[in-house]
């Protein structure tokens, strides 16, 4: 019995094999190219109204918006935050202008547009010295965009090959913040700490394999200019039976600091310290007290060993002034989430009521100024002030307040606790 020829038809547009240039098999199903080259097309433009529809959402505050919230939880470090509020506001008007490319679609050439005007990536670098609120800042921003935001450390990134992270696990993290939704990640916020640590350490590098320093800087490179960048779910090394999931790092903001410790003699060595505010008046010099960072060139950061492909994706770059005494004090009342603040909610839950003396803020910011770390040590103070407290008020109900002065502060004293006048008659 002779078998029918069995005749094998696109199931999607019904033409033969013979009419179309390659039939592809599925199970009981076959398509042809040019109905792929179609499906493709649908899925590009659904994909990209989804993106669209994820960066309208984000709703961009203007700089003088931007930089009001920022107000509330930063002190002072005002060029600073003005610098910032331009370079997110102008960062996510490009982002909205151009569209995100769809998850896992390759990347668009960055900001190429109909007009020949390309505004480029604008990713940060912020120097300035320990606890002088540059991570205040990027969380900051993040949560008024309301974008996922992570917090990497370039010290543990090494390059591909050596026992650390991978460039990937930074993405992973902003993808782990975006609870694994890829499209909220891609518009996202990274800040890269201690950035300054992976300078080139050595002139020579052909003698020595520079591993935390040119390697993990051209390793970045890729991810702050924008690169489609597989990243392993589950972090660690790259496996080869792993799963990848794909994310465009091209609107990811990248905010990068560092406390560039010698940069300033760099700058001084450039420009003379004449130049840098020291001027000679009535036989006496005098200082014009002017941070030497803020004259910072890229030629001076490729002298602190970076490269200059590097220093040209992070083409904003902004000074933090070490906080001041002032600064401190201010830092541990005013701000919206300020330490005093948060204690004084903590045991107002409890009905008590908070006090902290002039004398003892100041005497607290004196000690931490003397510390060097900017505003971390204040949080550590406090809590070791406020311990026995919060451990023995919630279990007196006869508590109705507690004061600390300078006298506690300088470890004379404990916190007065006052109590409910019956108690503190008997
Ligand atoms: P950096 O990243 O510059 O080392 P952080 O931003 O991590 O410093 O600051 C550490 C802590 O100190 C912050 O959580 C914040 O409470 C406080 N802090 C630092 N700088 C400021 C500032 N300018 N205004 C308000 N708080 C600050």
């Amino acid at each position: 019995m002779a078998r029918a020829t069995q005749i094998t038809l696109c199931s999607f547009c019904g033409k033969s094999k013979a009419e179309v240039r390659k039939l592809i098999a599925g199970p009981g199903v076959f398509i042809c190219d040019s109905c792929v080259v179609v499906c493709k097309g649908v899925l590009d433009k659904e994909l990209a109204q989804d993106s669209r529809r994820q960066i309208r959402a984000l709703n961009v505050p203007k700089p003088s918006e931007i930089k009001r919230h920022l107000d509330q939880f930063v002190v002072g470090q005002e060029d600073t935050k003005r610098t910032l509020s331009v370079a997110v506001y102008n960062h996510y008007k490009r982002v909205m202008a151009l569209g995100a490319s769809p998850s896992g679609e390759a990347a668009e050439p960055a900001a190429g547009s109909d007009d020949g005007v390309d505004i480029e990536k604008s990713n940060v670098l912020l120097l300035g010295p320990t606890g002088s609120g540059k991570t205040l800042l990027a969380r900051s921003l993040a949560k008024l965009l309301d974008v996922p935001f992570a917090i990497a450390d370039a010290t543990s990134i090494t390059e591909a090959g050596y026992v650390g992270e991978d460039v990937e696990n930074i993405v992973l993290r902003l993808l782990q913040a975006a609870d694994f939704d890829v499209k909220r990640a891609q518009v996202g916020i990274v800040y890269i700490d201690e950035i300054d640590k992976i300078s080139r350490k050595t002139e020579n590098v052909s003698i020595t394999r520079d591993v935390s320093g040119e390697g993990v800087q051209q390793g970045l490179l890729k991810i702050l200019e924008g690169t489609v960048c597989n990243v392993p779910p589950q972090g660690g090394r790259k496996h080869p039976q792993q799963e990848y999931i794909r994310v465009d790092t091209t609107h990811i903001l990248f905010i990068c600091g560092g406390a560039f410790v010698g940069l300033d003699r760099i700058i001084e060595r450039r420009i003379g310290r004449q130049a840098l505010g020291f001027t000679a008046r009535g036989g006496t010099t005098q200082s014009v007290v002017e941070n030497p960072l803020r004259q910072v060139e890229p030629e001076d950061l490729v002298g602190y060993g970076f490269i200059p492909e590097f220093i040209g994706r992070l083409p904003v770059t902004t000074v933090l002034e070490p906080l001041s005494e002032e600064d401190l004090v201010t830092i541990l009342t005013a701000p919206r989430n300020s330490l005093v603040k948060q204690f004084s909610k903590l045991l107002g839950y409890d009905g008590v009521e908070l006090t902290f003396t002039p004398e003892a803020i100041r005497e607290l910011a004196v000690r931490a100024r003397q510390k060097g770390t900017g505003a971390r040590a204040l949080r550590s103070m406090v809590e070791r002030l406020m311990r026995d407290v919060m451990f023995e008020v919630p279990g007196s109900d006869d508590v109705v307040g507690v004061v600390v002065d300078r006298a506690v502060v300088v470890g004379e004293s404990r916190p007065t606790i006052r109590r409910k006048p019956s108690q503190e008659a008997a």
